[in-house]
């Protein structure tokens, strides 16, 4: 397995591809380069399993970032 994006210059576009940001053509040159690039590969699951941890806990709190079960924010004051 390679730790290095073996195409920067793509690999470079991985957090503009979760966000959905990419056109459809940049999308799909993104996405054949996921099929040859562990380096990519591996940094997308890792991102979409922690997006959907997040996505998880924030719909525990019904989405709601002041209901009581969400972490105190150090120094916010209501
Ligand atoms: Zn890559």
């Amino acid at each position: 397995m390679n730790d290095s994006c073996v195409d920067p210059g793509l690999g470079r576009l991985l957090v503009e591809y979760e966000c959905g940001l990419l056109s459809p053509g940049e999308a799909f040159r993104f996405e054949v380069h996921l099929l040859d690039c562990d380096a990519c590969f591996r940094d997308l699951v890792q991102d979409t399993a922690v997006a959907a941890v997040l996505a998880h806990r924030l719909a525990a709190r019904g989405g709601d970032p002041h209901s009581p079960a969400a972490a105190p924010v150090p120094g916010a004051r209501s």
